[in-house]
């Protein structure tokens, strides 16, 4: 088996930003520098270890049968949950993932967190806004910041490229920021060009790319707290092709290290429950952005329009007119709710029907026989 080598990661100084670095090789292919950079006023929580490009580049070196060596240390404990627990598990179960082993020129112990900071993402979106409404009613555990990252997710969806990515990134960063400040908690953005160097799609590696992203500042965080995917119930391992949510409690732990936790949130909630609970949440009237594609709320691409049937069926909807264009979405609804009756097979799309029975909305005659067609469709196609 061939070997991927991750360099001593070294920090370089740049204008107004500090970046750790690391020259990533492979045989047959030029060699490039996988790095990630902060405001250079958080330079000196910079970890030069080789933890966070471990991570990262994890699932690249399982698709592709790499073994991975890092030229500098490593934390023992992920070492090892790596190597003895998670990999043997996660291959086992998958067609996508195959056994590697991962060495480093050092291992060692040391817990470099000075700041014990308590930090979550924060993308404006039903999840994010879950975990940090969540934290901020709970009396053991307070965060100290919210993070915003660019590590591939801002051109999965649409494919864009790396310029186009950018220019997303940099306006939602914008919008975060601003949006931050009814936190009062500072937000940490971390750029990175491992989105560039992605080769599976995000949806199945998410948890890879933003946890390396915290690992390169193991001497800040102490635990980041990421929201989860799916209710626990959902938990399957057998579905970890499909997408790294499925796992993600199991990664959580044996991603975190001496120094740094990683915690999922919101576990015990199913979406609705969760889009419910923020509703309470006045915060989240004019900051919620859930959509695919941009900055603002679409309001026709597939997360727009579920959010928007689920705020309905709430009965919450009218509380996010500066977010949605809701006069459009009602034009545009029995449309949409096609869509919603193809797909009422899925989780998601199943408790929105129920909650819509529940609360009084009647399907007309036409619908009511489209969504027994497709019952029929579903259950022949083994769905
Ligand atoms: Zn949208």
């Amino acid at each position: 088996m061939e070997t991927l080598i991750i360099g001593k990661p070294k920090i370089e100084k740049l204008d107004n930003r500090a970046r750790l670095c690391s020259e990533i090789s492979e045989k047959g292919k030029p060699s490039y520098t996988l790095w990630f950079d902060v405001d250079a006023k958080y330079v000196d929580y910079l970890t030069e270890s080789a933890d966070a490009f471990v991570v990262a580049l994890l699932p690249y070196a399982m698709n592709n049968c790499l073994n991975i060596s890092a030229e500098a240390k490593m934390s023992k404990q992920l070492c090892f949950q790596l190597n003895e627990i998670f990999i043997p598990t996660l291959t086992k179960n998958s067609k996508l993932f195959n056994r590697i082993s991962i060495s480093a020129k050092e291992l060692t112990q040391e817990n470099y967190c000075s700041e014990n900071a308590s930090a979550t993402g924060f993308s404006r979106g039903v999840d994010s806004f879950d975990t940090i409404c969540s934290l901020s009613e709970n009396s053991t555990e307070k965060l100290s910041h919210l993070t915003f990252f660019n590590v591939g997710s801002h051109r999965s969806t649409a494919n864009y490229t790396p310029e186009q990515s950018a220019e997303l990134y940099a306006n939602r960063l914008e919008i975060a920021k601003k949006s931050a400040k009814i936190f009062d908690m500072p937000l940490i953005d971390i750029n990175s060009n491992l989105g560039e160097h992605l080769t599976l799609p995000y949806v199945k590696i998410h948890h890879y790319c933003s946890f390396s992203a915290v690992l390169c500042m193991q001497k800040f965080f102490k635990n980041y707290y990421y929201a989860s995917g799916y209710p626990i119930s959902s938990f399957s391992i057998k579905q970890c092709d499909t997408g790294s949510a499925h796992y993600e409690a199991f990664t959580a732990s044996m991603l975190s290290t001496e120094s740094t936790n990683f915690y999922i949130t919101g576990l015990e909630k199913t979406r609705l429950e969760k889009v419910d609970f923020i509703s309470k949440f006045p915060i989240t009237y004019d900051n919620l952005n859930v959509c695919y594609y941009g900055e603002n709320n679409c309001g026709h691409c597939e997360k727009c329009v579920r959010t928007q049937f689920e705020l309905m069926a709430l009965g919450k909807l009218e509380l996010y007119k500066n977010v949605f264009d809701i006069p459009k979405f009602y034009r545009d609804k029995d449309k949409y709710m096609n869509y919603v009756l193809k797909h009422q097979n899925k989780d998601y799309y199943a408790e929105i029907l129920t909650l819509m029975k529940k609360n009084g909305f009647r399907l007309t005659p036409m619908q009511k026989i489209k969504k027994t067609v497709y019952a029929i469709y579903l259950k022949l196609r083994g769905h």
